[in-house]
């Protein structure tokens, strides 16, 4: 690597030429710029472009550097780049002298990867707090390895004029980083310096004043040291951020968020005030470090806590580092951590326009800190979780997001995802991917977004679906849609696309698995709803061979708030309904009992169900004598928390022969009530409970051993869960268990699942 030029024989070169053309994740990371060095470095001329085959280089000169540009071609890629395919072939030299970078336009579906956007740098953050450096302090500083990217793209290939800053016309240092080779802004698309990239300005709520620059970020890091809200546009839309360590502008956050009980994620201006918060174990730094900037859900110390109202009562914090550089100015000039949530009302859209958030959010904030970069689509933040020793998605957004899906050969589809929690997955015949979370598709806001992203997709991969793919839930709005549009549509099973976005994770598409999708609610074959399943699974199909035993849900989907209900339901069952109504319930119970159990046993009130999801909700109100619950999984989620991983024993969960078989819960629930009863602390309960149901997921599969298992759905967010399965899976197996990982495992995840159903299933009818 010292010597800049190979040593050539003076005579004996013999030129010669190649093209070789990279796939994968090779384009908004520096990979051309990288390709120029190598060339130059060779001493080879040519070209390199972005075309939609992917990075397509021709290089020319003599034989051995020809040769060798193939081979260093991976030492030379940027840190994040991944070449998945390499393909070379000899051509004609073309007597070039000297090698560019070429830009044109370009037609035909697009078969490279969106890149994704990146945290800012360490070099950048240098910049931005040095002083004597012409980019100090300026907020959109970036360069090929940080910044926004599917953000701000209009079109691809990724080029400054088909990004949203092409309306910041370059000043002359900027432009000649740009245009100068070994400068590490050497053809960054989102380059920018105060003189000439986009600016930040604040409106306070009270008075309409306003500030600009650097005026504005200080005036905001004010705001926040004296308890006020802000509202800050960052890179996928604006945000909520207040003093996580004051009580009083937390709690007023939630209220006019009205955020009752989901725990709010906490910005903190490094991995060493992380730690002071949370216990993160190496993973969940490295993860809290990873260029993707997610969320990382982690445990919270009790020795040192935030205000009450960030977790709500939960035991674990979710953590990230500062995005952008004007959130690490704010992060660095308080030096306190800093409550950051998602920039709308509970239940709403993200606001991402300025003039939307100065609708949507007032009432919600005391300043906005606007920029005028523009947003090509909104996106929120990601969220994951460490689980068994690697990352499983929770929230699939930015930086995470478009996600590559290993899909060949099938149409161009478009599949639909679910209800709750949508997001959708695509093909446009060339590669298929899985889009950031959109929300529940119930309001008229969230729907005309999820189309919006349906159009946008079409546009940016250039290409019209085939088909449409749908859940089978005749009342969701995606299948509703689908089948307006007078294209061909694929249903797919709700738990089978569980189990297909698993298989997909893990490459196992053209394999038989052993399917176990446990969730919340998920549209049954028999038209009731299913959601703890046993499925032998093929890409193109499935049988169940067993479920939970069905039990009752009083009032249907009223019962996810009040899980009061499935435990009244499950006593009933039990000990009948007199014995039932004399359970010590509390308030909210006590107040309907008289009304609910008259319509336990009618199938129109109370519909049957084998929902994992709903016996966890049913076991946390026995366990921890809660009634009620903010959000779906509410109570299940406090049952992990509460959980003692010491605690020894387990209940009694048998599996009935026939098919499908079933597993009794009634001996489980009467073990635990009999643990109730005698006084058993809820952290012993809870961990018998976790254990009792691994014992039986990990029984299901020794039986079917010859069989790799996938485990989908909701439930499988629960990290003790998984890590007591895994626990408990003999050494043998584990190269065939299937953990969730990039893939959600939640709803979140369901359109990956589609497509590659929906992909078999038309390769089976040819
Ligand atoms: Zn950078
Ligand atoms: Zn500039």
């Amino acid at each position: 690597m010292l010597n800049p030029k190979p040593s050539r024989p003076p005579e004996a070169a013999s030129p010669a030429a190649q093209r070789l053309v990279l796939g994968g994740r090779v384009q908004g990371l520096g990979v051309r710029p990288a390709i120029y060095r190598l060339a130059s470095f060779l001493g080879l001329a040519g070209s390199v472009r972005n075309t939609i085959r992917g990075v397509e280089i021709e290089v020319e000169g003599d034989a051995e550097a020809v040769a060798q540009f193939a081979r260093r071609l991976p030492e030379f890629m940027p840190a994040g780049a991944r070449i998945e395919r390499l393909a070379t072939e000899a051509i004609e030299p073309a007597g070039a002298t000297e090698f560019t970078i070429v830009r044109d336009p370009q037609n035909g579906p697009l078969g490279t990867r969106i890149p994704a956007d990146m945290r800012v740098c360490d070099d950048c953050l240098r910049e931005i707090f040095d002083q004597a450096d012409r980019r100090f302090r300026y907020p959109f500083t970036s360069c090929t390895a940080c910044g926004p990217r599917y953000t701000i793209i209009e079109r691809m290939p990724y080029e400054r004029h088909d990004i949203t800053m092409s309306v910041f016309a370059f000043c002359q240092p900027c432009r000649r980083e740009y245009e100068t080779p070994g400068n590490r802004r050497f053809h960054a698309q989102t380059n920018a310096c105060a003189a000439c990239g986009p600016e930040v300005w604040s409106v306070t709520a009270s008075d309409r004043s306003s500030l600009r620059g650097d005026d504005a970020i200080r005036a905001a890091g004010s705001a926040l040291r004296h308890g006020r809200i802000l509202a800050l546009r960052g890179i996928g839309g604006y945000q909520l951020l207040a003093d996580a360590t004051c009580e009083q502008s937390v709690s007023r956050l939630r209220e006019l968020k009205r955020r009752r009980a989901k725990p709010l994620a906490v910005m903190v201006h490094s991995a060493a005030q992380a730690q002071e918060f949370a216990k993160l174990d190496s993973m969940e730094l490295e993860l809290l470090d990873d260029r993707s900037n997610p969320i990382v859900l982690a445990d919270a110390r009790t020795d040192r806590t935030l205000a009450p109202s960030v977790s709500s009562g939960f035991a674990t914090l979710g953590l990230m580092l500062p995005t952008t550089p004007l959130h690490a100015m704010l992060a660095s000039d308080l030096q306190t951590p800093l409550v950051c949530t998602s920039g709308n009302l509970e239940g709403e859209t993200l606001a991402y326009e300025i003039e939307e958030a100065e609708k949507d959010l007032a009432g919600l904030c005391d300043l906005w800190l606007h920029h005028n970069r523009p947003i090509a689509r909104p996106l929120d933040d990601s969220v994951v979780r460490g689980m068994d020793g690697r990352s499983v998605t929770i929230r699939l957004a930015r930086g995470l997001a478009p996600l590559a899906l290993d899909i060949e050969d099938a149409p161009p589809m478009l599949a639909l995802g679910g209800h709750f929690k949508n997001a959708v997955a695509w093909t446009n015949g060339a590669q298929a991917v899985l889009g950031p979370h959109i929300g529940d598709l119930d309001g008229v806001a969230c729907r005309r977004r999820y189309l919006d992203q349906c159009e946008d997709w079409q546009n940016l991969y250039r290409g019209s679906p085939r088909y449409l793919v749908h859940d089978l839930h005749p009342e969701y709005y995606s299948t509703i849609w689908a089948q307006q549009q007078g294209l061909p549509t694929i249903g797919v099973q709700h738990h089978h696309a569980h189990v297909a976005a698993g298989m997909l994770e893990h490459g196992w598409l053209d394999r038989t698995v052993l399917g176990i999708a446990w969730d919340g609610t998920g549209y049954g074959l028999d038209g009731t709803i299913w959601g703890g399943e046993f499925l032998i699974a093929r890409a193109g199909g499935f049988e169940r061979i067993g479920h939970l035993r069905p039990f009752r849900l009083p009032g249907g989907e009223a019962a996810i708030h009040a899980p009061w209900r499935i435990a009244l339901s499950i006593a009933a069952e039990l000990f009948g309904k007199d014995e039932a109504a004399r359970w010590p319930w509390g308030p909210a119970a006590s107040a309907k009992l008289a009304a609910l159990l008259p319509i336990l046993d009618r199938p129109t009130f109370s519909p049957r169900t084998t929902s994992a999801g709903r016996l966890f909700d049913a076991a946390a109100v026995f366990i921890l004598g809660r009634e009620e619950a903010g959000f779906e999984g509410h109570l299940a989620m406090l049952l992990e928390a509460t959980a003692d991983r010491r605690a020894s024993g387990e209940y009694d969960f048998p599996m009935t022969s026939g098919a499908p078989f079933q597993l009794d819960w009634r001996p489980l629930f009467q073990g635990l009530l009999a643990d109730r009863i005698q006084g058993t602390a809820p952290a012993v309960m809870a961990m018998r409970f976790h254990r009792t149901l691994a014992r039986a997921a990990v029984r299901v599969w020794q039986q079917r051993q010859h069989l790799p298992v996938v485990l989908g759905g909701g439930v499988f967010q629960n990290r003790l869960l998984v890590e007591l399965i895994s626990e408990m899976v003999p050494g043998l197996q584990r190269s065939s268990f299937g953990r969730p990982a990039m893939i959600p495992p939640n709803d979140g995840g369901l359109a990956a699942g589609q497509l590659a159903v929906a992909a078999a299933k038309i390769r089976e009818q040819v």
